[in-house]
């Protein structure tokens, strides 16, 4: 039906199923694209991830299918747009706000990593908000199934925690010190390390000094820089107690978090979105281009996607 958001290799549609009438998103990727792009694992890996899943602030998906040129994942369509887009027309959330979209990354995050998935991309414009205000997790381009360490360079710029910048080994505690980016942006508006080039981001995340705004509570303050720190024996989430210590911090204290995960928690914002569903109006445009999905010829690299 139209174009809800562009990636690098591909393109995510709303469409509706001819069988049931639903509205569902798929995301389609151009196989000569993700084999340009060396993202042959990270796809199969997302469609493994994906499939694997199963909780309330993560995206469900359907089924994959393939032609010769293209892979599909059949999602749920969210219809609330991405915290990306709120939050800059919000310009920067009030403390309570960033708060409940923290807890439910969080409880996000203790899921995953309890089924040893790093997730490796957190940001706003992976966040989607249902028709009720609670999010959903979605792109799943870059999680994968890490039981100790791993150290491939992948995120987003901004995002990225210094040991991935280094290229070191690496372990779930990078999605922590994510968090505290995400945090971080949705307290200020900004996120702490911008540059206009991702090389001086890098930079500026290995040096690691944050100017925190007077505005920042101090909870939240302490709560930010025991997430956005080099120092991987204080980072919290990567401490003993695990994800505990993230939920047990002051910060959190108001939390009710088995209320939360059963989403008993009045949301902070509702969006907007007009009776019956199928409504996109909170997505951005996108150009829309002539697809030529379904064709069957010609497929040298189908071989590398077996299991779509
Ligand atoms: P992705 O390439 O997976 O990051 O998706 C690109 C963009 O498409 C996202 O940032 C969303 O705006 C949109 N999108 C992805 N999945 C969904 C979904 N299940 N429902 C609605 N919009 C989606």
């Amino acid at each position: 039906m139209r174009t809800l958001g562009t990636g690098s290799f591909g393109r995510v549609h709303l469409v509706r199923s001819v069988h049931n009438h639903r509205y569902y998103a798929i995301k389609v990727l151009e196989k000569a694209q993700v084999v340009k792009m060396k993202q042959v694992e990270h796809t199969n890996d997302e469609r493994r991830m994906l499939k694997l899943v199963e909780h309330p602030f993560l995206i469900r998906m359907w089924g994959t299918i393939q032609d010769s040129h293209n892979l599909f994942m059949v999602m749920d369509y969210i219809e609330g747009g991405e915290l990306f887009s709120l939050l800059r027309k919000s310009h920067r959330f009030p403390n309570p706000v960033a708060k409940f979209y923290a807890a439910e990354v969080t409880l996000a995050l203790e899921y995953l990593h309890s089924h040893n998935i790093i997730y490796r991309d957190l940001k706003p414009e992976n966040i989607l908000l249902d028709r009720t205000g609670h999010i959903k997790i979605t792109d799943f381009g870059f999680a994968k199934e890490v039981p100790d360490v791993t150290y491939t360079l992948c995120g987003t710029p901004d995002y990225i925690a210094p040991e991935v910048v280094t290229t070191k080994a690496y372990n779930k505690s990078v999605d922590w010190w994510s968090l505290g980016i995400l945090i971080f942006e949705m307290l200020t508006g900004y996120t702490p390390f911008y540059d206009q080039t991702p090389m001086k981001t890098y930079e500026n995340i290995l040096v690691c000094q944050v100017k925190y705004p007077s505005y920042i509570l101090p909870d939240a303050r302490n709560l930010l820089e025991t997430l956005i720190t080099k120092d991987l024996s204080r980072r919290l989430g990567n401490l003993v107690h695990g994800p505990a210590d993230v939920k047990n911090h002051p910060w959190f204290k108001e939390v009710v978090w088995e209320k939360l995960l059963a989403k008993d928690i009045e949301t902070p914002y509702e969006p907007p979105i007009r009776v019956g569903v199928g409504d996109s109006s909170l997505f951005d445009r996108y150009a829309e281009k002539e697809l030529d999905y379904g064709i069957q010829s010609h497929d040298p690299y189908g071989y590398l996607f077996p299991d779509f």
